[in-house]
């Protein structure tokens, strides 16, 4: 695959962006039937026939559903339609059983909005938002016996319908324009940005690991001197942050080299791959003709009340922006440092400790520093790390109340990162509380001194120094597991 060089792909086109979130929310049943939404059930025991497709069927609209529709577009400053229908996407696909999916196609619960998105160095990018609409999920196919998990190559496919029917929100941007080189870091940004709000809304548990926030990234490339955009590809599914960055970074570069060799981009989708970094060709890219969309007959028009939009209005919580700024205020930071703790994904953990009883300062030094470095080592994002503001809050507590020293807290936090359980329990399991109980350090003291006479004489002498060495060895002795000032106290008083 040929690829140009980026800063040559910058010089000579501008790069435009579309981007289609499709969130999973987290009601409890799916979205025209009462069958459950858990994740990872045995397969095909959360079905219906509503949900199956099955001749006769009816769907009922999933009122939930709706309501958080509404309060994303209200949160993405969108319009709420006063009046919209469903339609029927018309295609077939074996995990999709009723051959057409309910979607919504000219008449989106909510249109015309925007998010603010921040760049790593603080810049702001407004991302228009064209519309978000509501539909259902399909099954999911597992393809057995290939080398990549595709159909290619495959000796079977199994059909797991769970997923199909379960709510749908698809947010779809405006065309992305006049980011230039920046254009993969702004894909990265707005996902990040369009995923904390939707965690703030409560609307989605927005895990890209398990499919309830995906990214179809769609990227075009057009000359410096083109009035038109250019043809563009769809890839789909990539499903980190990381990824989308790289996606679109990647896509750049493979149409530029095609276009500058004379060739033209098909219209099309394409794979993401991890392991290599680059896209593959999928299927031709079917165009909203070809869906044969038509209202759906079997549900009513949807006509959400102002009142009742303006009453989910008052739902929303406090904004990642929003809240941001109140933290901000609170803590007394600069731009810059807040603007570190945004890029590491801190704050709201810090925020969540402070909440969970841990002072501020204490909560944002465990986040930025150990934490952060167990992150970088195992190469995933803070909020990714198995332990949870609370634990977090728990540990310094613990280390507040004299149970354990710092040294001690970061055995416990390891303990809680490899599945230990709660912090409590670690301490218990490991053996790690201060030993706080005086006779037993007495016994260490008299035992060191006792070893080191030569030092204890010198202490006896006045000499308060040497004193360091007998604790050295009590910490030893206890393995880490004593107080080192009361140690200290010890030592002298048997030294007087
Ligand atoms: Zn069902």
């Amino acid at each position: 695959m040929e690829l140009m060089d980026y800063a040559d792909v910058v010089a000579r086109f501008d790069p435009v962006l579309g981007l289609e979130v499709h969130v999973e929310l987290s009601t409890n049943t799916k979205m025209f039937c009462g069958c459950p939404t858990a994740f990872g059930a045995e397969p095909n025991t959360q079905v219906c026939p509503t949900c199956l497709g099955l001749p006769g069927s009816l769907p009922a609209l999933n009122g939930k559903a709706v309501e958080a529709a509404i309060r994303i577009g209200l949160a993405l400053n969108c319009e709420i339609a006063e009046w919209c229908r469903f339609a029927r996407k018309n295609y077939f696909y074996p995990d999709m059983p009723k051959n057409f999916q309910t979607s919504q196609y000219d008449e989106p619960i909510a249109f015309d909005g925007y998010l603010d998105v921040t760049l790593e160095d603080g810049e702001v990018v407004r991302v228009g938002i064209e519309r978000a609409h509501m539909e259902e999920d399909t099954g999911k196919s597992l393809h057995v016996g290939g080398a990549t998990g595709r159909i290619h190559g495959a000796d079977y496919s199994l059909l797991d319908y769970n997923r199909a029917g379960v709510p749908l929100i698809e947010i779809v941007t405006k065309p992305i324009t006049g980011t230039g080189e920046r254009a993969p870091e702004v894909a990265r940004a707005y996902v990040t940005a369009l995923r904390d709000l939707l965690k703030a809304l409560d609307v989605s548990d927005v895990r890209m690991d398990q499919g309830s926030l995906r990214c179809d990234a769609n990227v075009s490339l057009m000359a410096k001197d083109a009035t038109e955009f250019g043809t563009r590809t769809e890839t789909k599914n990539v499903n980190s942050l990381r990824s989308v960055e790289r996606a679109v970074r990647h896509e750049m570069t493979r149409q530029a080299a095609v276009l500058a060799a004379g060739g033209s981009i098909l219209q099309e989708t394409r794979h993401f791959d991890e392991a290599t970094g680059h896209t593959s060709a999928g299927r031709r890219k079917e165009t909203s003709e070809d869906y044969r969309y038509f209202p759906e007959p079997d549900l009513v028009p949807i006509a959400p009340s102002r009142e009742w939009v303006d009453e989910l209005r008052g739902t929303l919580p406090e904004l990642p922006w929003e809240r941001r700024r109140r933290i901000q205020a609170e803590w007394g930071l600069s731009d810059a440092e807040l603007r570190d703790l945004v890029n590491v994904g801190a704050v709201d953990l810090i925020a969540a400790t402070a909440d969970a009883g841990a002072p501020a300062a204490e909560a944002r030094s465990w986040w930025v520093s150990y934490l952060a470095q167990q992150a970088n080592t195992r190469g995933v994002e803070l909020a990714e790390l198995p332990i949870t503001p609370a634990q977090v809050a728990a540990v310094i507590a613990l280390v507040a109340d004299g149970t354990l020293t710092k040294a001690l807290a970061r055995e416990v936090v390891d303990g809680v990162l490899a599945g230990e359980g709660e912090p409590a329990e670690v301490v218990e399991k490991r053996g790690l509380k201060v030993v706080s109980d005086d006779s037993a350090l007495y016994a260490a003291v008299d035992e060191a001194l006792a070893a080191q006479p030569d030092v204890a004489a010198k202490i006896r002498d006045g000499k308060v120094a040497a004193a360091g060495a007998i604790v050295g060895a009590v910490m030893k002795a206890t393995k880490g597991q004593a107080d080192a000032k009361r140690v200290r106290e010890l030592v002298l008083e048997r030294c007087q």
